[in-house]
């Protein structure tokens, strides 16, 4: 049961409509880390802050993570205004989340991230969080599905987009395409991506990420 008083209220102004609105974030001296799951999920023993990384506007129903919420530009805003706020049912995602409701919002950012052309990296982030929900709501089916579509995101991002200024580099992205090709039973293409993220210069620069990507190779080997 969440309580109020790990989480406080953060007034944010919509980039779209430019109304204000109140949205739920963790406070962080509330967190406690229980535990890491290999593809960077972190379990806390109270609320989880991912259920709140998406801001939604209630007036017109943008939503993006809090990090690029006000990244949109100016010609960008009418594709959000024709397409989502035409026929939006005005919603508050401003209270305690649900699992649903995180989920929920999480759907409505991947959906105007696409519809802004967002990078593969973002968008891959945003499936990635979704496949987390699903996880920690124990619904593998759904699980699965957006942990495949974050990879493959990946994967594209991984070839074809620079990784400067986000919070990737080439080792950790090899790394998790790895660990969620892993989760998705796909030896290979598991092993692949393993192997690219040990022979990486930078990744040998990084002891903690080499052990864990040496660990995870060894678990495929092993399927
Ligand atoms: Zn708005």
């Amino acid at each position: 049961m969440t309580e109020q008083s790990e989480l406080f209220d953060k007034k944010v102004e919509c980039p779209i409509c430019k109304k204000e609105f109140s949205t739920k974030k963790v406070k962080t001296s509330r967190l406690r880390l229980l535990k890491r799951d290999e593809d960077f999920l972190n379990h806390y023993s109270a609320e989880n802050p991912i259920k709140y990384s998406i801001f939604v506007c209630p007036n017109c129903g943008y939503a993006a993570s809090e990090n690029k919420f006000n990244d949109i530009k100016k010609d960008q805003i009418g594709i959000i205004i024709d397409n989502i706020s035409s026929r939006w049912n005005k919603r508050d995602f401003g209270g305690i989340r649900d699992l649903d409701e995180a989920i929920e919002s999480y759907k409505l950012a991947l959906l105007a991230g696409t519809l802004l052309k967002a990078k593969k990296l973002e968008q891959g982030n945003i499936c990635l969080s979704l496949g987390w929900l699903y996880r920690l709501k124990e619904e593998k089916n759904e699980e699965v599905r957006f942990l495949k579509l974050a990879r493959d995101q990946f994967i594209e991002a991984y070839n074809t987009e620079s990784l400067s200024g986000t919070n990737m580099d080439d080792s950790k992205l090899s790394y998790l395409i790895g660990e969620l090709s892993r989760r998705l039973s796909e030896k290979e293409e598991a092993l692949s991506w393993f192997n690219t993220c040990l022979n990486l210069a930078s990744t040998r620069m990084n002891p903690a990420l080499n052990d864990m990507a040496r660990e995870q190779w060894r678990l495929v080997k092993e399927m």
